[in-house]
């Protein structure tokens, strides 16, 4: 038997010394934190600056880095490097803000049978799955993605996982699920038997929505659940079942109160929109963006000035339809209308561009391969816009659209130090931008994985 004595146990020590010392504090004692280390110096030598500001490319400059700002920009010779800060040495290559793309799906990876995703798959497939996503495109320069459009809220995890230091990735602002009327382009189960629902999820919770009450609610509900931002399908779309590219989506009734209502919650709001009518109905109706604008005449793209509308463009997305439809790798319902969007966006797009009608550069990866993003450039590119037009739009245009201008998009003092860097010129040749050499997020160097 136990009975004899035996030495106290850890734990009760413990209790028996904080009780012991609680007992001798005085009253008014307080508790004082010691101060952290000093935020981490970084000293970075620039070959050439591109800071997104439009400004001409400069030699040889230095950026000095404070925690997770730029604190201070200058010439080499006239920022010499403090005491204590770490150096990246990057003479000879070109500093770059960090990319930003407009319409980026992390969670989603379209491919042959994807359309049956939604009822063999679920959210927590889609998040796994965007934890690797996430990674490459960061790895790709891209330290800031706007993700306009996921399943079950996946991307708000991501995001959170992003932020909380668990996974790498970019900067996500995300518009949880895409808003859709019933039968629309993102009403997921178009293509299936009528009794077929995600199992539990009511019409607005899967985001869903008919009649301008609906759709407050569903706006509503996706700010709730952590929506930086609205997506709307104002149209038709390629790779849903049964809808028309150029028909139109909502009432004016129904986009003034889902517009209205995300204004009213500090949101801005997306259009998924391919045809001319739900087009300038967006665009009337107070839309931020439109996301693919395949089919703009005259009047859509004048509409889109005086309103001082973003286009996002997507011509990857275009492309890939239009080659996908002709090897068969699209489901049947979609083939005829991914082999016409992509002539008819290239055109638009071109008008758009001429007619000075602000773009901000947007893939729609997640159609493509993740990681790949920097396509987007030659494609700008091939359709008329100059190299640093193209670079503008990935960096202080996208930042302005997506209402983070404060904080990134260009290479100030004040921002945060997010850059992507490349071997050679890209204001020479934009191909360069497919593969960065170094990128930084917030102050720390990425680690690029080769
Ligand atoms: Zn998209």
């Amino acid at each position: 038997m136990a009975t004899g004595r035996r030495p106290m146990a850890a734990p009760a020590l413990w209790l028996a010394l904080t009780v012991a010392l609680t007992a001798t504090l005085p009253a008014t004692q307080t508790v004082t934190v010691a101060a952290g280390p000093p935020p981490h110096e970084l000293y970075i030598k620039a070959g050439l600056l591109i800071d997104g500001t439009s400004g001409a490319p400069r030699r040889d400059m230095a950026i000095l880095v404070r925690g997770d700002r730029i604190e201070k920009i200058g010439a080499l010779k006239a920022l010499p490097r403090p005491d204590g800060a770490e150096l990246l040495d990057l003479s000879g290559k070109t500093v770059l803000p960090g990319l930003i793309d407009c319409h980026d799906h992390l969670t989603i990876n379209v491919k042959k049978g994807w359309e049956y995703e939604p009822v063999l798959r679920t959210e927590v497939d889609a998040g796994i799955a965007g934890t690797v996503y996430a990674l490459r495109t960061l790895r790709a320069g891209f330290t800031t993605v706007r993700n306009l459009g996921d399943s079950g809220g996946a991307s708000v995890s991501l995001r959170r996982a992003i932020e909380d230091g668990l996974i790498e990735g970019p900067r996500i602002v995300t518009a949880r699920e895409m808003l859709s009327m019933t039968g629309g382009h993102g009403d997921d189960f178009n293509a299936f038997r009528p009794d077929l629902r995600v199992a539990g999820a009511g019409k607005i919770e899967s985001g869903v929505c008919d009649s301008a009450d609906e759709c407050r609610a569903a706006v509503r509900y996706q700010v709730k659940y952590g929506a930086d931002l609205i997506k709307i399908a104002a149209t038709g779309g390629v790779l849903s079942a049964g809808d028309e590219l150029g028909a139109r989506q909502f009432s004016d009734e129904e986009l003034r109160a889902l517009i209205g209502e995300a204004h009213a919650l500090g949101r801005k709001v997306a259009a998924h929109a391919h045809g001319t009518a739900g087009i300038k109905a967006a665009v009337l109706a107070g839309i931020d963006s439109i996301e693919h604008g395949s089919i703009l005449d005259d009047e859509a793209v004048r509409l889109m000035k005086e309103h001082g509308t973003f286009l996002v463009p997507t011509l990857m997305a275009g492309e890939a339809v239009f080659t996908r439809a002709k090897s068969g790798q699209l489901p049947d319902y979609s083939i005829a209308k991914g082999l016409a969007v992509w002539p008819m966006m290239q055109q638009s797009f071109r008008k758009a561009h001429e007619a000075g009608v602000k773009i901000a550069f947007g893939t729609d990866t997640g159609v493509t391969p993740h990681g790949e993003n920097a396509h987007e450039f030659e494609l700008l590119v091939a359709n008329g816009m100059k190299p640093m037009e193209a670079i503008l739009a990935a960096t202080r245009n996208a930042a302005v659209l997506l209402g983070r201008d404060k904080d990134i998009g260009t290479v100030e003092p004040g921002k945060l130090a997010d850059l992507a860097v490349f071997d050679g010129d890209p204001t020479g040749d934009v191909s360069v931008l497919k593969k960065p050499v170094a990128v930084v997020k917030g102050g720390r160097p990425v680690d690029l994985g080769r």
